[in-house]
């Protein structure tokens, strides 16, 4: 369908761009991505995905608002303490672009919310278990998977398109003997501009792919914040991954 003129508007610093231009808007527009943790970095992710133009969205969190969210969660106000975060973040994305339709997922993550098709996943949560749901699920379907992380001053993402490549996830990279790591935002703190930074590289990275701009599977990126260090790196395939390896 070709843009209305609102949309012309809308999207016209996008249309300038050779490389994004009408046929690029409408890959965006056509995408359905589905974001999982609505904290610090999915509010970022999702802010700038609806300002994009990303056809739909599909949010995953159970939580509620709490007052220590407002530090750094910046889709949220004082009013929306103590209710749903998808609800709320679904209201301002809304405000925000009517163009993105907004689907919610008021739970933890299960495979019910994987049961639907998405063009690509981002991984906002902040625990293991999720994260290596999300990563098997991505590595079966091949749906390219943009996984981001943050603790203090340091934020990491990596990036992976399995419907290019087979070998090499996000399972490669974890360290196996490493249990549910102990040390979260809840309990050791975090920098909020920090998750800012992460959560603008995964949106980035997501249009990237979108757009089909991405060859890069495996993928690393960290941010010192306290340097002010960024730090791009390939991660290497472990031949012996339970989830893509080969032997
Ligand atoms: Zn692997």
């Amino acid at each position: 369908m070709p843009l209305n003129d609102s949309q012309f508007m809308r999207y016209s610093r996008h249309l300038l761009m050779d490389d994004i231009a009408e046929s690029g808007q409408q890959k965006l527009l056509d995408a359905h991505v589905l974001i999982v943790g609505m904290g610090g970095l999915g509010c970022p992710v999702s802010l700038y995905l609806a300002a994009a133009g990303v056809g739909q969205l599909s949010l995953c969190d159970g939580d509620t608002v709490d007052r220590s969210n407002l530090q750094r969660q910046i889709l949220y106000t004082e009013d929306d303490c103590d209710k749903a975060k998808v609800v709320c973040a679904q209201a301002r994305l809304n405000a925000l672009n009517a163009d993105t339709k907004i689907h919610l997922y008021n739970e933890q993550l299960s495979s019910q919310v994987l049961a639907n098709s998405y063009d690509l996943v981002v991984d906002c949560t902040d625990n293991l278990t999720a994260r290596q749901q999300l990563n098997h699920h991505c590595v079966s379907h091949k749906i390219p998977l943009v996984s981001g992380s943050a603790l203090g001053w340091e934020g990491q993402l990596m990036a992976f398109d399995f419907a290019a490549n087979e070998h090499l996830c996000l399972n490669c990279i974890i360290d196996k003997d490493s249990a549910e790591p102990i040390m979260n935002c809840g309990n050791s703190g975090v920098v909020g501009p920090v998750l800012g930074a992460v959560g603008s590289l995964q949106a980035t990275t997501v249009i990237r792919i979108l757009l089909g701009y991405f060859n890069q599977h495996g993928q690393i990126q960290r941010y010192d914040g306290k340097n002010g260090q960024w730090l791009g790196l390939l991660a290497e395939a472990n031949q012996h991954c339970v989830i893509c390896g080969t032997q």
